[in-house]
């Protein structure tokens, strides 16, 4: 961080933000320049409030350097994180699904929609236990009752389970059934329940914020990092804009961009992107050629009589579809990324 003072700053409001930076703990490099004092601050500046230095008089402004989330970072790590889910890699340059129903509604309905995600080619089957809906009288969940179906058909299908958990008093349950927490959009910024899924130790799916900035996203993960037992898949999931035609507005450059900042995988979810299932192929397929790590998708046997989110749900025909288009650009990105020097 620095703090660059004002051409007119007096030797008296110098020494003052001077003394503040030694009761910090922090060092300090002065660079006198021909117009103004330039304060230089050395050592670790994550919990230093570098807006607070504005307030003190002669200070023009401060600019800070490093991020707030250090292990979160490409600065810190600066190899990929490959994330291995019970035995399924993400991050390694393969590409996975993830694909299943909005909700759980029954053992039948998981079991068939487990087969048909796994006729498509996904390794790990979602569906949620715990909804996060708008409405209070919208459906809730089946609560455990669901988390028992959903690891009986992933077992079935050979498959690995990614549900939500919403309340840090249903981690142990969720972590009992769940090879990946999910943490929904709706919580992002839930930061108890961040720190507390980040000491279980299981990978987390982080989704992106309804109206979450990247660098509040990246400081979301910090708060999961922090642990150092739990790592982080990103989730692209849309945010909202004014626009109204799509559910949220699908931001594809968070994929090289979050690439480019942090170490963690990033996934794509067009589903809840788009919010309408003929927008899902084409986005899928584009989140393939942004370079995403893999794709969570939702699926239904019957879209028309889903308990939620079927307007965004693709039937087996339309879903099988979607994959061997994917498959087509998983292989062009391979040779897309051969020509980068890539992996
Ligand atoms: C979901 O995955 O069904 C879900 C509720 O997603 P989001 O948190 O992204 O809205
Ligand atoms: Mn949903």
């Amino acid at each position: 961080m620095i703090i660059i003072m004002e051409p007119e700053a007096t030797h008296e409001q110098i020494d003052t933000v001077l003394e503040r930076i030694q009761e910090i703990g922090l060092n300090v490099q002065i660079n006198k320049g021909s117009e103004q004092v330039v304060l230089g601050l050395i050592g670790d500046t994550r919990h230093i409030q570098d807006v607070a230095f504005q307030r003190y008089k002669g200070v023009a402004k401060t600019v800070r350097i490093s991020n707030t989330y250090k292990l979160t970072s490409r600065e810190f790590h600066p190899q990929d994180t490959v994330v291995d889910v019970d035995g399924v890699k993400i991050g390694d340059g393969s590409f996975v699904t993830m694909a299943g129903p909005c909700s759980i509604e029954g053992l039948d309905q998981i079991r068939e929609t487990a087969r048909m995600a796994k006729a498509g080619g996904a390794k790990i089957l979602r569906g949620g236990a715990y909804k996060p809906r708008t409405s209070p009288y919208a459906f809730q969940g089946l609560e455990e009752e669901g988390l028992r179906y959903i690891r009986q058909a992933a077992d079935e299908f050979d498959m690995k389970v990614i549900t939500e958990v919403m309340d840090v008093e249903h981690i142990e349950v969720v972590a009992k059934y769940a090879d990946i927490l999910q943490i929904g959009a709706r919580n992002m910024q839930n930061f108890k329940l961040l720190a507390a899924v980040g000491k279980t130790g299981k990978p987390i799916g982080l989704k992106r914020g309804i109206s979450g900035t990247i660098d509040e996203w990246l400081n979301a993960a910090e708060y999961i990092a922090v642990s150092e037992k739990s790592p982080v898949i990103f989730i692209e999931r849309g945010i909202r804009t004014y626009e109204t035609a799509t559910r949220n507005t699908f931001d594809l450059s968070a994929v090289p961009l979050i690439k480019k900042l942090s170490h963690f995988p990033i996934i794509v979810d067009p589903s809840h992107g788009t919010g309408v299932w003929d927008l899902v192929t084409p986005m899928a397929r584009a989140g393939v050629a942004a370079g995403a790590d893999g794709l969570i998708v939702e699926i239904h046997p019957d879209p028309e009589k889903a308990w939620s989110d079927g307007p965004q749900s693709l039937n087996e025909k339309n879903y099988l579809k979607m994959m061997k288009e994917v498959n087509v650009m998983t292989e062009a990105m391979k040779k897309i990324n051969e020509l980068k020097g890539d992996k």
